[in-house]
């Protein structure tokens, strides 16, 4: 008998050849009916596959919401693989896994007069209407165990050439599998559900078309890929297409362009080109956090943008980071630098990835006694890393950024303070820039690490003690460890905000750090008068101005607290009688501090609010005739229909405390 020991700590015995599913049957038809896998000694497995020895036992449910999405993504690729299959004879099946709103498919596609008949987005619904009637007939998925030349046999027979290629591959120690659902089968790790049936036949879509290289080379086939989502029930998925709907309506690169905020070349692959109103929203949000950083204590440094080879394979990065960075030689090297070495990587300089160690260069100037602890260095810090071309994504993901960067360097019995000082500041920030959601995650050990476990033990802990400090360790604030997520160094606390859409965007972070000041040697003296490691904390809140301002881009659909505003009001004239009077009105604004333009073309006064409120302008001041006599105006806030009249000072009045930085009001 094997001993099968359930969440509550009770245990059943059972006989071998008992499975999962019988166990749920056991304890009720409800729990039966709702289980969907199962969770053996921490692994999801599939209901039907017998236990094999003593075990924990977890039955997952819908509620298990990541386990079942998985389940369901999984069991959709399948799915749409065997429909696709079936009405385009011909075609051959790679690889199909879940992701994380869905699942996709890479197909080798048929051949039409001897060339390939890629998948368009037209025969999507076909596929769809195909895959709603396999999940109708409700096929069981079965785990078969075979061997490998079973595999290729099989493979090649069916002309499956990809798949024959890969079972010829697969590593000899593993158990080779296949799952089969009616007469269609692949090879597969598993788990699946028990049956097609249970999968909502409306709660998926097929999305997009697109091609993929075979096992991502562009030396091999072209193969055609599917995409689709796939959710627990319609109503999940409906949220999920409005998401995407809301998404890309607030894309920040179609914004950035009706805003004229930005522009990207190729001239430049994924550097900015910030315009005039583009440049005005990084001032204010650099001016925000300089504010903010001054208040805080911490003083702001410059660091060079080029530094030796030689620094950077001190600091660890020449070998860990090499292929991410831009190397520059120096062409026109020193020779009569003392000791230059103009050999091998002597003579070549490499642009900064990252600021910390040219901060720990600083620290080392003069010695540090313990009084002098914390300090806090702060840094705008521009640096470069080369991405693939490939990963660059409008302003979000680019190769020249620049971090609202900063180190402090403290000593043991400070950190916990320190932490909790940060973790106000950015509330503060965050809250200031109109997010009030995010979650906080402590990112633990990895497998592979530096360091002591007293050492690990320590930092963890010294991180969930700040944390708790603030009182935000807790569900509303989304409080959650997360196992073997940390660096290689040191554990880390990540801040995720919520955006507008519900999406999440991991952009703060603060981590501890005693691998750089040991590897460059950085100490203060103690009160014993003996030399000791700072830790080094290594914190960003808004991690990098260009992402920062993407996602507020994307959070407020350009649509910016005042104060952000690149333009804050526009004065449009009716009649071109009005002119000298808008000109008059907007100098009075300007005096008032309010970023104000004028906008007197002679345009229908329709076409000029389109425009503007296209440009997402949030306040237009309309005068005509009959304001300036009056010497008011007529204000239109933006997505509002309705227009009030008002005196220029009545509007200073008004706007004042909105175009206000939050912290100085
Ligand atoms: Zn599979
Ligand atoms: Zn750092």
């Amino acid at each position: 008998m094997f001993r099968i020991t359930l969440p509550d700590g009770s245990v059943r015995e059972v006989a071998p050849g008992t499975t999962p599913a019988d166990v749920a049957a056991a304890i009720g038809p409800g729990l039966a009916k709702a289980a969907l896998a199962a969770r053996i000694d921490g692994q999801v497995r599939d209901l039907n596959r017998p236990f094999e020895g003593d075990t924990q036992l977890a039955l997952v449910t819908a509620k298990d919401e990541a386990d079942a999405l998985e389940l369901v993504r999984h069991d959709l690729a399948h799915v749409m693989a065997e429909a696709v299959q079936h009405l385009f004879p011909g075609t051959q099946i790679t690889f199909g896994p879940a992701t994380d709103d869905g699942f996709y498919y890479d197909f080798a596609p048929p051949k039409i007069d001897g060339k390939d008949r890629p998948f368009t987005e037209e025969d999507l619904p076909a596929i769809e209407a195909e895959m709603r009637r396999i999940i109708a007939k409700n096929e069981p998925f079965t785990r078969e165990v075979w061997t490998r030349e079973q595999l290729i046999e099989t493979w090649t027979q069916q002309g499956e050439t990809f798949k024959a290629e890969w079972a010829a591959e697969l590593p000899d120690n593993e158990e080779l599998t296949i799952y089969r659902q009616g007469q269609w089968l692949d090879m597969c790790r598993g788990p699946h559900m028990v049956s097609t049936g249970k999968l909502d036949p409306q709660a998926f879509k097929l999305t997009r078309v697109s091609g993929a290289y075979w096992r991502g080379d562009q030396k091999n086939a072209m193969l055609s890929r599917i995409y689709g989502t796939g959710w627990l029930n319609k109503k999940q998925l409906d949220q999920h297409l409005f998401m995407l709907e809301e998404a890309a309506k607030r894309d920040h690169r179609k914004i950035g362009q009706e805003m004229d905020l930005f522009h990207l070349q190729s001239e430049a692959q994924g550097s900015v080109f910030w315009h005039p109103k583009g440049f005005i929203l990084w001032r204010q949000l650099e001016a925000y956090m300089r504010r903010r950083l001054d208040a805080a204590d911490y003083a702001e440094v410059k660091t060079p943008q080029l530094m030796d080879a030689k620094q950077w394979e001190q600091s660890g990065h020449w070998g860990k980071y090499r292929e991410n960075m831009f190397v520059v030689p120096d062409e026109v090297p020193n020779t009569a630098d003392e000791g230059a070495v103009l050999s091998g990587e002597g003579d070549l300089m490499a642009l900064k990835p990252m600021n910390c160690p040219a901060h720990v260069l600083i620290f080392k100037q003069g010695i540090k006694s313990y009084r002098d602890l914390p300090i806090r260095m702060a840094e705008f810090g521009c640096c470069h890393r080369n991405e693939p071309h490939g990963a660059l994504h409008g302003i979000m993901r680019v190769r020249q950024f620049t971090q609202d960067d900063a180190h402090i360097f403290v000593r043991e019995d400070q950190l916990v303070d320190e932490v909790r000082k940060f973790c106000e500041l950015l509330d503060s920030v965050y809250q200031h820039l109109g997010f009030d959601s995010y979650a906080i995650k402590l990112a633990l050990r990895p497998e592979k690490r530096f360091g002591s476990e007293e050492m690990w033990d320590w930092a963890e802990q010294s991180l969930r003690d700040a944390v708790a400090a603030t009182g935000r360790d807790t569900a509303e604030y989304g409080w959650e460890e997360l196992p073997g997520e940390g660096a290689f160094y040191a554990p880390k606390l990540e801040f995720h905000l919520t955006d507008a859409i519900g999406r999440t965007w991991q952009v703060g972070t603060i981590q501890t750090d005693t691998v750089l000041p040991e590897r460059l040697d950085a100490s203060y003296i103690g009160e014993d008068g003996n030399r000791h490691r700072p830790i080094m904390l290594h914190r960003a809140i808004l991690g990098t101005f260009e992402r920062f301002i993407g996602i507020l881009i994307e959070h407020h659909a350009g649509r910016f607290p005042l104060w952000l505003s690149p333009v804050q009001a526009v004065v449009a004239t009716i009649v071109s009688d009005a002119d000298d009077y808008a000109n008059d009105v907007a100098a009075q604004l300007r005096k008032a501090g309010i970023r104000v333009e004028t906008d007197l073309r002679n345009e229908k006064i329709n076409y000029k609010v389109r425009e503007h409120s296209l440009a997402k302008v949030p306040v237009l001041l309309v005068v005509g005739k009959r304001e300036a006599e009056e010497g008011k105006v007529a204000i239109r806030r933006l997505g509002s229909q309705a227009q009030t009249f008002a005196t220029v000072d009545e509007v200073v009045a008004m706007l004042r405390d909105e175009a206000t930085p939050p912290d100085l009001r």
